[in-house]
């Protein structure tokens, strides 16, 4: 299999199904447990999330660990309206966030708040003045994602933090950076969002994992999940210790040669972005983040793509993975021609991502160009 998908989810490397291993069989213990193989495991706990925090330079106990990026963005969006529900009722969000931002920021609407839902230029940009001039006095959170997980653009996160401080210094920020973290480097304090979801399972972790980080300016956050009192009483529920083992050694995996990845697929998307764009009707879409390219092959029909692909052993998506053969509405945000929009597809890289890979990859795009009719 050849696998293009990267931004779909990863695949998990032997350490880290090892480091999981030994978690569920051998310390298995729960954290909570007042014996010495509780106390332990309590002692591993706080190491790994000491190493998942170090990777984003925030203090552990501003980081918690949730089920999933879903998890952390839908908390973001609900605590960051919570703490600021004396300022406003507004939320400044972009047309193409992720379906978790954008389902969190609708059942908003539902609770009675207005959403501005800013739409990128047909490259996929959004500025960092465009976002700021939606903001008003009552904008309680803005919520944009650092890297687009279908496009790769990079969003000015930094930027944004620092209009915000000028303009409107109560509103809170929120930032996905699950497609950005260990992919663009960044830290919260360079970011300055308030707000900061990742997830493992895009960085060679388990699926079923995540962590959001909760900046001081949230006082005292609304819990996600009362209950026994874990996650400093804010996301109750036995810590998922494997996972949470996973996740640590994915991060100190990727943290040990990040320089080089980097440099990898930064090479292999440039490789690919020169090999694809020989193939004739092929435009290139978007783009900014190393392991992230989209193309359209204008007039072929994106799922056909795919299928053809797939039959052929090579994983690629049309779109966002989490939409299933529905339009994307990432690339309906971009108002392109028809038939340049149903034609979009994605390839994402990781470490492991060859040259041969994007070799078979092009020419089997090539043949689908060159055998089949074009149906747009
Ligand atoms: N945000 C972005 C940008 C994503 O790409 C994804 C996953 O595709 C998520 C959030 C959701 O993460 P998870 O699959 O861990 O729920």
């Amino acid at each position: 299999m050849i696998y293009l998908d990267h931004a779909a989810t990863t695949p998990v490397p032997r350490a880290v199904a090892d480091a999981m291993y030994e978690v569920l069989t051998d310390q298995f213990a729960n954290p909570s447990a007042q014996y010495a193989a509780g106390l332990a495991m309590k002692r591993r706990l706080d190491q790994w999330r000491m190493t998942v925090a170090g990777a984003l330079d925030c203090p552990p106990e501003r980081l918690y660990f949730t089920s999933c990026g879903t998890e952390g963005d839908t908390w973001a969006v609900t605590a960051g309206c919570w703490q600021n529900r004396r300022l406003g009722r507004h939320i400044v969000t972009t047309a193409v966030e992720h379906s978790a931002v954008l389902e969190a920021c609708r059942w908003m609407e539902r609770q009675g708040y207005e959403v501005t839902y800013l739409s990128p230029d047909r490259n996929g940009a959004i500025s960092a003045e465009a976002v700021l001039a939606a903001v008003r006095p009552d904008t309680a959170l803005v919520s944009v994602m650092l890297v687009n997980n279908e496009l790769g653009n990079v969003y000015p996160i930094t930027d944004i933090a620092r209009g915000l401080r000028e303009k409107n210094p109560d509103t809170l920020l929120h930032t996905d950076a699950v497609q950005g973290f260990l992919k663009v480097p960044f830290s919260v304090g360079t970011l300055g969002a308030d707000l900061v979801s990742i997830s493992a399972h895009k960085i060679g972790g388990p699926k079923g994992i995540g962590a959001l980080y909760i900046g001081q300016r949230l006082r005292s956050p609304r819990p996600l999940i009362p209950g026994g009192g874990q996650e400093g009483g804010l996301r109750s529920g036995t810590e998922a210790t494997a996972q949470i083992a996973g996740f640590a050694k994915a991060v100190e995996l990727r943290q040990a040669r990040l320089s080089e990845q980097l440099a990898h697929l930064a090479h292999i998307r440039e490789y690919a972005a020169q090999q694809l764009s020989a193939i004739p009707d092929l435009e290139l879409i978007g783009g900014g983040a190393p392991h992230i390219l989209a193309a359209s092959l204008v007039g072929w029909p994106s799922q056909n793509i795919v299928n053809d692909l797939s039959a052929q052993g090579i994983c690629i998506s049309a779109g966002s993975a989490c939409h299933r053969g529905k339009p994307s509405h990432v690339v309906a945000a971009l108002h392109l021609p028809k038939r340049t929009a149903g034609s979009v597809i994605r390839l994402s890289f990781g470490p492991e991502t060859t040259e041969a890979d994007i070799d078979a990859c092009t020419e089997a795009l090539r043949r689908h160009h060159d055998e089949r009719m074009p149906m747009l």
